[in-house]
């Protein structure tokens, strides 16, 4: 789970990490507001998304008097930003930069642990710098019994800088980012930019944090902070009903029981040149409301093409399922074409009652798989 910029430098300043002071707005009247809060005639205007890129898209931008905060406040509210819609801005105080620098911590598969990533090259091109130029970002793997104490600190702390006193600085900023990543059960703490500015002090200017969705149960504050996105809100409802959904772009809508089977279903359907609209396993039982609720998500989905409903009958039994077919398809009235593929327990009682209904039935994964794929490419125009 993301949170916004806002929301990252709040707990970083509980953490006594430095942040510029600043303030979220909703509107340019508010920003003008927060403007005269602000002790700094020059400020700087942010967008608050759930995405990095900001001040390449231009959602970030400095403004030294009242008429050019309007100006940069009314111009990013409402930007679209790689998808997102600006409705927050940040509006904070402007520090004048000498250098931007580059820590994070993340969650490392490799190693197996936590570590602890920095670099001299810090600011927008990350990305970039950690294709290009690998031996630039230096990284340290944090044991967890461990942790960093001051020694490492101050050790990443010398890749950045030579000052001993802004070591000092430095190291006490890796150590609390550290405390406040393991506190709240973070997949990511990121800063960029740390910056050092003329004053030298050691300030960050930017704040990421991602939280593991798995731990969101020990932390209701930080839970309460989530903005889910279309996609997720649909796949949020979808485990409200019991499901287990993801959304996966294509035009081949899946309903299959059983989480094996349902990701077999999508290598089938890819073998055969079509293409997943989403997973879902609907579990075990074959309920008629399981069934109606499973197709009223698929169909919501515009670009699904063609349904292929995909049941083994091992405990529920086919008969069962087609019952609740037929129940389902009373109730939800649909032009797009449903394959079923059926086997199992009972399965010939099960594909006899289907039999007379407009929905496809097959008796093999592959012959079903074959149809959909057909229909899907009937239907593309
Ligand atoms: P991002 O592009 O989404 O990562 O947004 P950032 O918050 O990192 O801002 C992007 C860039 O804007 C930074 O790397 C800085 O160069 C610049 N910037 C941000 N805040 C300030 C500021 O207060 N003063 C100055 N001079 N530049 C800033
Ligand atoms: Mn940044």
């Amino acid at each position: 789970m993301k949170i916004h910029e806002y929301q990252a430098k709040e707990m970083f300043s509980t953490y006594g990490i430095p942040v510029e002071q600043s303030i979220v707005c909703r509107s340019v009247e508010d920003a003008v507001k927060a403007y005269s809060r602000i002790d700094s005639q020059k400020v700087v205007v942010k967008a608050q998304v759930h995405t990095g890129g900001r001040g390449k898209a231009g959602g970030v931008k400095l403004a030294g008097d009242e008429i050019e905060l309007r100006k940069h406040a009314a111009a990013i509210l409402g930007m679209d930003i790689k998808g997102f819609k600006v409705d927050r801005i940040l509006v904070g105080q402007a520090v004048n930069i000498a250098k931007e620098f580059y820590i994070s911590y993340v969650i490392d598969r490799r190693s197996k642990s936590a570590i602890l990533m920095l670099s001299k090259e810090g600011g927008m091109d990350i990305e970039q710098v950690a294709k290009d130029t690998p031996e630039k970002i230096h990284k340290f793997a944090i044991d967890p019994l461990v942790g960093v104490p001051d020694y490492l600190a101050r050790e990443a702390a010398f890749k950045l800088f030579d000052d001993i006193k802004h070591v000092r600085n430095a190291a006490v900023i890796i150590q609390r980012l550290y405390k406040l990543f393991v506190d709240t059960d973070a997949s990511l703490a990121e800063i960029n930019p740390l910056v050092l500015t003329k004053e030298e002090e050691i300030i960050a200017i930017d704040a990421k944090m991602t939280f593991d969705d798995n731990a969101l149960f020990r932390h209701p504050k930080i839970a309460a902070l989530n903005e889910p996105t279309e996609e997720e809100k649909k796949e949020l409802f979808a485990k409200s009903k019991g499901f287990s959904y993801v959304n996966l772009g294509g035009e081949i809508g899946c309903m299959v029981n059983g989480a094996g089977l349902a990701m077999a279903t999508m290598d089938i359907i890819k073998l055969y040149g079509g293409n997943p609209a989403n997973f879902l396993d609907i579990g075990g039982s074959s309920s008629p409301t399981k069934v109606i609720e499973a197709m009223r998500l698929l169909l919501n989905d515009k670009n699904v093409k063609v349904v292929l409903i995909n049941i083994f009958g091992g405990i529920t039994r086919c008969d069962d399922v087609a019952k609740g077919l037929l129940e389902a398809f009373r109730q939800i009235k649909t032009d797009i074409p449903v394959v079923i593929r059926l086997t199992g327990t009972n399965e010939k009682e099960g594909r006899a009652m289907l039999k007379d209904t407009d929905l496809h039935v097959a008796k093999t994964m592959s012959k079903a798989t074959r149809i959909a794929v057909e229909l899907a490419q009937q239907h593309q125009y």
